[in-house]
């Protein structure tokens, strides 16, 4: 049954701190749910899912906004929207593939409100900017009335949509390391049709040059193939000893069969999954370096 949109509830803080004692004040008893850009909790709430019946809106939050250099880093805001993300200029130059997962992500209607911080806390295994940002070794920076931490993007995930969060904090950036120089960077979804569609597997990946005495900068990761987004670990450990070959990507291959757990569901089947993980690796390593196609 549908939920009638009058019985809820909606705070709207006047600032971040505000935002932060509310939460902390709901924490235990009638919790307040973050709402941003609402286009995955309008959806639930149009199923009659139980997200709760007391929001609080983060949408007027200027201190949740703007992309900046934080050091090293590129910090982008909470609340950044995939129509932020994909016109950013230093985003496409530096980060290309969260600027080509942001332009993948719904339509212009859902790019204009649909934000980083809501797609990483919606935690669907299918959240296509998830990997992207386990790819580049993304850090999330969390606050609460108790003081801020930042944890990084590959412990977030405890479970299936189950978030290393506690209940009083709040996601305020994501942060963005330099990937090494010269690296190529990779982003492929695949879905039943072009645009507009939940992914069946997406996959991230970023390779740089070996340097002297040491192995290659390796990073992939991948989404709809487990219950999390997960990290290729072994497959990034052939990529980085191995020297670019036919041979190389062959075990690349069959390690990352070994990586990932997908699963029969509505949208593919757990062979289909498998047999395009891997055939989706093979067309980034061939693209990153023409060595893999050849014995
Ligand atoms: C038609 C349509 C197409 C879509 N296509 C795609 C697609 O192609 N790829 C894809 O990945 N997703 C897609 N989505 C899903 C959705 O748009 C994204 O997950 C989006 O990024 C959610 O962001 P939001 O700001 O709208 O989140 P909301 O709906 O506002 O919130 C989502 C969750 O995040 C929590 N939350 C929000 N902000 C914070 C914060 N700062 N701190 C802690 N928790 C927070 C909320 O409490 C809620 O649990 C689609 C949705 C629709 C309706």
């Amino acid at each position: 049954m549908r939920t009638a949109l009058s019985t809820l509830e909606v705070v709207r803080p006047k600032s971040l701190d505000q935002a932060l004692r509310d939460l902390a004040a709901s924490a235990e008893n009638g919790r307040l749910v973050p709402l941003a850009g609402g286009t995955d909790l309008f959806v639930y709430l149009n199923a009659g899912a139980e997200v709760g019946r007391r929001f609080i809106d983060l949408w007027g939050l200027r201190e949740l906004r703007g992309i900046r250099a934080e050091g090293k880093s590129l910090a982008l805001g909470a609340l950044t929207t995939f129509r932020d993300i994909r016109e950013h200029a230093i985003v496409r130059r530096r980060f290309p593939s969260l600027a080509a997962a942001a332009a993948e992500i719904g339509a212009w209607q859902i790019q204009n409100r649909a934000t980083l911080a809501g797609n990483i806390a919606n935690a669907s295994p299918a959240g296509d900017s998830l990997p992207v940002l386990m790819a580049y070794d993304a850090v999330i920076r969390v606050r609460s009335v108790r003081g801020a931490r930042e944890i990084a993007f590959d412990q977030l995930y405890r479970g299936y949509r189950e978030l290393a969060l506690e209940r009083d904090e709040l996601i305020t950036a994501v942060l963005l390391p330099d990937p090494p120089a010269g690296a190529f960077h990779f982003f492929r979804k695949v879905g039943t049709r072009r645009a507009q569609s939940i992914s069946k597997v997406v996959l991230a990946g970023v390779l740089g040059r070996a340097r002297e005495g040491r192995g290659r900068h390796a990073r992939l990761s991948l989404g709809s193939v487990a219950p999390v987004t997960l990290r290729a670990r072994r497959t990034e450990d052939v990529l980085r000893e191995g020297t670019p070959s036919r041979e190389t990507a062959a075990r690349a291959r069959a390690a990352l069969a070994e990586d990932i757990a997908p699963i029969d569901d509505i949208r593919s089947t757990r062979d289909y999954r498998v047999q395009v993980a891997g055939n989706v690796l093979e067309q980034f390593l061939r693209a990153a370096d023409p060595r893999y196609a050849r014995a």
